[in-house]
């Protein structure tokens, strides 16, 4: 029974009681890493040695600037004889990306990890068959979802991203589609889904079960969301 843990729910500007959205799956497969990956890993219990795959979906600080940590962790306490694999799966251009990103944070010190390789945008690990797909968000940053499926079990990340044709084709056989709610209804960017944007597409696919993270509310504040809406908050595990 897949399980889907949120160790943050917030959206680029952490609002009250959320740090930024982190989804773990099945305790191994992690998507993205928020700058304060390590510390919300450690306050829910996960080490970051059991860590076996990391899905990046595009080039924002509040996606990515936790790299350098985590590899960092791992390299001297957690898996100091790189006995654990980390496959990270981006942009074909994302390992020249994450490895200046990990030089500028920790000089010479992250260069040499053996146990780190890189995959492109489709595979299978732990189970799950995978495979990339384009969204819209600002261009500039590449981004990316991830459709996740094993044993029948559909799983769509979204990633950070507005309305747009990936995700109205893949929300009808998704059983779960993890959604980033960006930006309030007021603020003007296709780049986001609002709480209405939401509320289309959840009405449109009432079989789908959409878990809305990457919020601008704080925490225990809620939109008006159809009830196949759940806006998730810091802590939430999903068993399905
Ligand atoms: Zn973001
Ligand atoms: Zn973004």
């Amino acid at each position: 029974m897949p399980t889907i843990s949120f160790l943050g729910s917030g959206n680029a500007f952490c609002p009250s009681g959320r740090l930024h959205s982190l989804v773990l799956i099945e305790d191994t497969l992690l998507v993205d890493a928020p700058p304060t990956v390590v510390p919300q890993m450690r306050s829910h219990g996960v080490c970051p040695s059991q860590i076996t795959d990391l899905f990046i979906t595009h080039w924002h600080g509040d996606h990515i600037f936790g790299v350098p940590f985590l590899l960092l962790e791992r390299k001297w306490i957690s898996d100091r004889e790189g006995a654990n694999k980390l496959m990270i799966h981006s942009h074909l251009g994302g390992k020249d990306k994450l490895e200046q990103l990990c030089e500028l944070a920790y000089p010479e010190s992250l260069g040499d990890l053996q146990w780190v390789s890189y995959n492109t945008e489709h595979g299978e690990t732990k189970g799950w068959k995978f495979e990339r797909f384009e969204v819209c968000h600002n261009p500039i940053t590449e981004p990316y979802g991830y459709r996740f499926e094993k044993d029948g079990f559909i799983l769509v990340h979204c990633g950070d991203s507005g309305p747009c044709d990936n995700i109205e084709r893949l929300a009808p056989e998704a059983d779960v589609m993890i959604i980033e709610l960006g930006i309030p209804d007021y603020v003007d960017s296709p780049y986001h889904y609002t709480p209405s944007r939401l509320t289309d597409l959840a009405l449109r696919n009432p079989d789908t079960i959409f878990l809305a993270t990457h919020n601008f509310s704080n925490s225990g504040e809620s939109s008006e969301l159809p009830k196949n809406v759940i806006e998730v908050e810091d802590g939430d595990v999903f068993k399905y």
